[in-house]
């Protein structure tokens, strides 16, 4: 069953267009990776999956509640200086649309402790975020994101600039996730990535598709490098 579907999705930044007319569809469970090399169009997909970006043209549908999609953007690795603790931060992950700015009750502060200790963040509780190290960084985020136990995950770029074992540990808990049952939509331009998880791939150029299938049919072809 389809989680999300695009239809002829065209988004632009003044005259120029980002993504262009991309037919496709995740189904639940998948482990959709969007491939590509830089500017051709992946995190603009993402964004405007969110809605941080508006539709230009064409139409996009998600089967899940907007509280059940979390989004990792690419750049948010934390400034030396945010002034927020890694418990504010994960519990800042139980916000909801429609509810008051700085209340939390018993249930979001349960929510938000389960997901920490998931991580391994526990004892970092009141260690301000600028503190703590990249890898460290997207625990906390990825933390925050998994709150409000999502169904639909999208990570712009999970890996970038962390170190390889600090990768491999964030692969295998991404694995375990989807094994879990979510479903991780991912921009990657890191073919290692494709072949090691994915279950379908999506290739991207110049803001176009060029390529979506299963990993095995992606690996049968040229797209592979
Ligand atoms: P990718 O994530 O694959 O590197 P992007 O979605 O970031 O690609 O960018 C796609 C295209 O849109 C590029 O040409 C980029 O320069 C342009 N672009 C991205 N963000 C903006 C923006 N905020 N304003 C103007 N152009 C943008
Ligand atoms: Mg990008």
């Amino acid at each position: 069953m389809d989680i999300l579907t695009a239809n002829n999705l065209t988004v632009t930044y003044g005259s120029v267009t980002a993504v262009a007319d991309a037919t496709f569809s995740v189904a639940g469970g998948d482990y959709f990776i969007i491939a590509g090399s830089n500017g051709s169009g992946k995190s603009t997909l993402l964004k405007a999956i969110v809605g941080l970006v508006p539709i230009k043209k064409g139409h996009l549908h998600t089967y899940v509640p907007k509280e059940e999609i979390s989004y990792l953007s690419q750049t948010n690795l934390a400034d030396r200086d945010f002034p927020a603790t890694v418990w504010e931060i994960i519990l800042s992950g139980t916000q909801r649309s429609g509810k008051r700015i700085p209340f939390y009750n018993e249930q979001d502060r349960k929510k938000a402790e389960e997901s920490m200790i998931k991580l391994g963040m526990e004892k970092f509780k009141t260690t301000r975020i600028g503190a703590l190290s990249g890898g460290q960084q997207q625990r906390v985020l990825l933390a925050r994101a998994l709150c409000r136990s999502p169904k639909l995950m999208l990570l712009d770029e999970p890996f970038a600039g962390l170190d390889s074992d600090i990768s491999q540990e964030l692969y295998s808990l991404y694995q375990t996730l989807n094994d879990d049952g979510m479903t991780i939509v991912m921009a990657s331009h890191d073919y290692d990535a494709i072949a090691r998880c994915a279950s379908r791939v999506m290739v991207m150029d110049n803001s176009k598709i060029d390529f979506v299938g299963s990993v095995e049919e992606w690996r049968d072809n040229k797209w592979r490098n």
